[in-house]
């Protein structure tokens, strides 16, 4: 079960929580990019950020000159993941709404310095975004490793909101039929992969990439 702080405790449409921690597993599993929210100088600052999960720890990587992840070291952050699957049109322009799966998660940002720790978060980051690329890459060498910074997140106080309906008309509306009602679907499909113009000739597309789906 997720944590219920303060803080994760939804204020409105309290139904929406989910609390089963595989909830919140299976949306940054199915996510691909996170936002990271740290305060640089007393401001808000929000950035879109890769990441990768293993277990209850969630692995942030960049370079080490990038100043959001050096200020979220040590420090509070909040991290979102939203996993959008539709727009839901009412017959009211007032009650349109989207269907989503979304998880906020607060902690501190520990760095992961230890050499095996950080080489572990980095292969974590790579098998989120890119399955496959740690065995078929180039490993990451002694420069690479020492200019990417990583930080581990324990997932301990995390909320998981979601819906997953149709439209939520007034009962005059429905009555009404003015309007058509209904969901349109969202989804994130991967594209026809595009070799690189500059790959010798013979290269297939290797299976992890071609059967991404
Ligand atoms: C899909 C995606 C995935 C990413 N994954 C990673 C990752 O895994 N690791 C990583 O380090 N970086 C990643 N980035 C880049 C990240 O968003 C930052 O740009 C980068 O980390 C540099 O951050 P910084 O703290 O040096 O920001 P700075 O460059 O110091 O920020 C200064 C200002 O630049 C602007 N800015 C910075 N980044 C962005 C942005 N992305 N979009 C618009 N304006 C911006 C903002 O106004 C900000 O206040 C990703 C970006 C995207 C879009």
């Amino acid at each position: 079960m997720l944590s219920t702080t303060p803080r994760t405790t939804l204020g409105r449409k309290k139904h929406r929580a989910v609390t089963d921690r595989s909830a919140l597993h299976a949306v940054l599993d199915e996510g691909l990019i996170c936002h990271l929210g740290v305060v640089r100088d007393g401001v808000p600052l929000v950035l879109p950020t890769g990441y990768g999960r293993d277990g209850d720890t969630l692995y942030l990587h960049g370079s080490t000159g990038a100043s959001s992840l050096r200020t979220a070291a040590d420090l509070e952050v909040c991290v979102t993941v939203t996993l959008l699957d539709g727009i839901v049109y009412s017959r009211s322009v007032n009650n349109h709404s989207m269907n989503y799966r979304s998880a906020v998660i607060f902690g501190t940002a520990k760095p992961v310095v230890e050499p095996e720790a950080k080489m572990h978060g980095l292969k974590v980051l790579t098998d989120h975004l890119a399955p496959g690329s740690w065995e078929h890459a180039r490993e990451v060498n002694a420069k690479e490793f020492a200019a990417v910074s990583v930080l581990a997140l324990d997932l301990a106080e995390a909320s998981v909101k979601m819906r997953a309906e149709g439209p939520d008309d007034e009962p005059e509306d429905r009555d009404a039929d003015a309007a058509w009602a209904g969901v349109l679907p969202v989804r994130t499909v991967f594209g026809e992969p595009e070799p690189s113009a500059d790959l010798s000739p013979g290269w297939e597309v290797p299976a992890h990439v071609r059967g991404r789906e």
